[in-house]
């Protein structure tokens, strides 16, 4: 169930895929929310770097790691504009973080890069919980779906 306060988050993590987008980096962005609703944290994908592991969702796991205890990683909420690839799956699970909202599926970006003729990428694209089984998942947000494919087209140099 996706609430209009999940949304709100979402749309964050729409804009910050489109900012990586922007500089060069492909188009995902995420939104770490502790349990009082306060961001913690946000980030975008920055591959540009020629490192392909550099996803946010990775990146909000270390930060977790980091700075959040245990409880306060569990009661956390990852929002993010693409679902967990299985390395980010894994990295959210390991830190022990909370429900994951997406706002579109990993099974929309394959058939996207399906249309567009993409080979498939290195890592099957497995669903979050057939990686991280005991992590609550909420999504896709189809009202975001159609902004999110567009900017796929673009970093692949389609018209929209
Ligand atoms: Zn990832």
């Amino acid at each position: 169930m996706i609430s209009e306060l999940d949304l709100v988050h979402l749309r964050r993590c729409v804009e910050l895929a489109e900012l990586a987008l922007s500089v060069g980096d492909e188009p995902f962005g995420s939104v770490l929310v502790a349990a009082d609703g306060t961001v913690l944290f946000e980030d975008h994908n920055h591959v540009a770097s020629g490192d392909d592991t550099r996803h946010p969702e990775f990146e909000i796991a270390r930060w977790a790691a980091e700075h959040l205890t245990p409880a306060a990683r569990a009661a956390a909420t990852v929002y993010t504009s693409g679902e967990h690839c299985p390395m980010c799956s894994a990295a959210h699970a390991w830190v022990g973080l909370g429900r994951i909202v997406y706002a579109s599926s990993s099974a929309q970006l394959t058939a996207w890069r399906e249309e567009m003729g993409l080979p498939p990428g290195p890592v099957r694209p497995l669903p979050i919980q057939q990686v991280a089984p005991g992590v609550a998942v909420d999504g896709p947000a189809p009202e975001l779906s159609e902004t999110i494919r567009a900017l796929h087209r673009r970093l692949h140099g389609r018209r929209p």
